[in-house]
């Protein structure tokens, strides 16, 4: 499917986008529906900055619809008591479908985010299939468990399903993040209320449409468009909702504890934001520590919660380092999403370009250099583009070292030795990764359980699987998505203790 998929050309992209009617209301109770009120918002789209489509814009009265249906389906439908495979056929179903659909997604993906159309073919959409189906596959292999007491007592310890999710989600990426919120919520029995950025709404309503053909019951999975202040905020203060699982900013983040706690004490799990450091040592394979840090900050064109943002380099290899960045960079074509040789994207809207050109504006008063880019490009097309950027000379107090730009723009700091590099590189108040690039495992060792970050890659950037969990340490946020240890935050933990006469 994605080799053909992949082969497009652009102007074949644009036909199936100009043919394609996208569903701009919310999914509620299994059925599309108008804001309560009627009201609807523009999608615009960055690439070009046209609007896509009128959605609904949602807000408390829809919430509390869409929580009602949830809390029905949660209580009475039929979800939380399938047989545990007829679950995951459901659920294996959802994800097959999503597969089959993957022309519609990735063209609202790609017109939503602006991302190249291809990576949205073979990262977005297939890593939201692969998602559903890992976690399908959890349904009838997970096990409770039995304590151990005495031989007159039968402690039985029971995973069970926490009742109505919300989960509000950012624009980066839509569909794997939803997803990896769907899909564990899904697994254990939950109803879910999934609001989607105000950016990106596209991609979350197709979603639940696919869920409900493969047999997810109506209820079980709900989408409500909208702005954050009202839809979001909304969900997140709503008193029948039993956990907020939340991406996005470390800022809005700190609202969600704020919320529960004048609402039901809900819980919250959140994933926010990152600035990532990027450690080379003299002694590491430049070529491919260039290639990790070049990718590491443009893919996505740096809206990445985890791009490699600041580089810290041993001084012995930064000329080197440098050049052989830029030599990488020169590959990386910047384009229009829909070419099939484009690599880096436009940026989510103007408001967000501006933002990232006034970092850069703001690291080069404070002192820094531009060793690459930093200036807004394409600017004909209308559409939102800044070029790759490396902002040379930073200096650790300067705010496009401790600030997260969001955007493609690498900031470079110099070490001398290993104790100032880990000060560096943990000098930030974010913890949600970190990479190590060196040849000598020692230190490879020592930094790695030293660095502060939920994943640390050694001598390889941004890969994972599945398998592996994802999420952060100090504001970067607490819980996990990914891996097993993601179904935990959607269950209770019940003791049924029997004694026997
Ligand atoms: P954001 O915090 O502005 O918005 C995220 C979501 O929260 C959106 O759906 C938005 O509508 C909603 N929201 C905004 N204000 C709200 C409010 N007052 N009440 C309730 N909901 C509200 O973030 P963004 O700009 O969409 O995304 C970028 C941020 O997301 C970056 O900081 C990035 O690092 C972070 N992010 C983190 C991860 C991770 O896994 N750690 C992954 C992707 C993105």
């Amino acid at each position: 499917m994605s080799t053909t998929t992949l082969r497009r050309d652009r102007s074949t992209w644009e036909r199936l986008a100009a043919a394609l009617k996208p569903e701009g209301r919310a999914i509620i109770g299994g059925r599309a529906v108008e804001a309560v009120d009627g009201r609807v918002f523009e999608d615009v789209s960055p690439i070009d900055g046209r609007t896509i489509a009128s959605v609904a814009r949602g807000g408390s009265a829809d919430i509390d619809a869409a929580v009602a249906s949830a809390r029905a389906s949660f209580e009475n439908g039929p979800w939380r008591r399938l047989e545990p495979r007829e679950r995951k056929r459901i659920l294996r179903g959802f994800a097959e479908a999503i597969r089959a659909d993957v022309d519609r997604l990735a063209l609202l993906e790609t017109r939503d985010v602006g991302k190249p159309i291809s990576n949205s073919v073979s990262v977005d959409v297939a890593n939201c299939a692969d998602c559903i189906e890992y976690y399908a596959e959890f349904a009838d292999k997970l096990y409770d468990e039995v304590a151990p007491t005495g031989p007159d007592d039968l402690a039985l310890i029971r995973r069970e399903p926490l009742g109505v999710v919300g989960a509000i989600v950012p624009w980066n990426y839509p569909l794997i993040i939803s997803c990896w919120k769907v899909g564990p919520a899904l697994l254990t029995g939950n109803s879910v209320v999934l609001k989607p950025a105000e950016q990106s709404p596209l991609s979350a309503i197709r979603l639940a449409e696919l869920a409900l053909e493969a047999g997810v019951p109506p209820g079980t999975f709900n989408v409500v468009p909208g702005y954050g202040e009202e839809a979001g905020k909304a969900l997140a203060l709503h008193r029948d909702v039993d956990l907020i699982t939340f991406t996005g900013s470390t800022e809005v983040g700190r609202l969600m504890l704020r919320y529960s706690a004048d609402s039901n004490l809900k819980r919250v799990a959140l994933e926010c934001g990152g600035k990532t450091p990027q450690v080379v040592f003299a002694d590491a394979d430049v070529e491919a520590a260039a290639s990790g840090i070049a990718w590491g900050i443009y893919y996505n064109s740096g809206q990445t919660c985890h791009a490699g943002s600041r580089l810290i380099v041993q001084r012995a290899v930064r000329e080197p380092l440098l050049e052989a960045i830029r030599r990488v960079t020169a590959t990386i074509t910047l384009g229009h999403p829909f070419e099939s040789d484009t690599q880096m994207g436009a940026l989510i809207d103007q408001g967000h370009m501006k933002r990232v050109l006034g970092y850069i504006e703001g690291g080069l008063a404070d002192g820094a250099h531009l060793a690459l880019g930093g200036h807004q490009a394409l600017k004909d097309t209308g559409g939102f583009y800044v070029e790759a950027t490396v902002l040379d000379g930073v200096r650790p107090e300067m705010k496009v070292a401790r600030e997260e730009i969001f955007g493609p723009v690498l900031s470079v700091m110099s070490f001398e030795g290993e104790t100032e590099a880990l000060r560096l590189a943990n000098d930030s108040p974010y913890g949600l990764a970190a990479a190590v690039w060196t040849r000598d495992m020692n230190v490879a060792h020592r930094l790695s359980s030293a660095l502060r970050g939920g994943t640390v890659w050694v001598n390889a950037f941004d890969r994972s699987t599945m398998a592996t969990p994802f999420g952060g340490f100090k504001l970067s946020g607490f819980g996990r998505d990914r891996s097993p240890h993601a179904i935990d935050k959607y269950c209770d933990l019940k003791t049924i203790w029997t004694t026997y006469a």
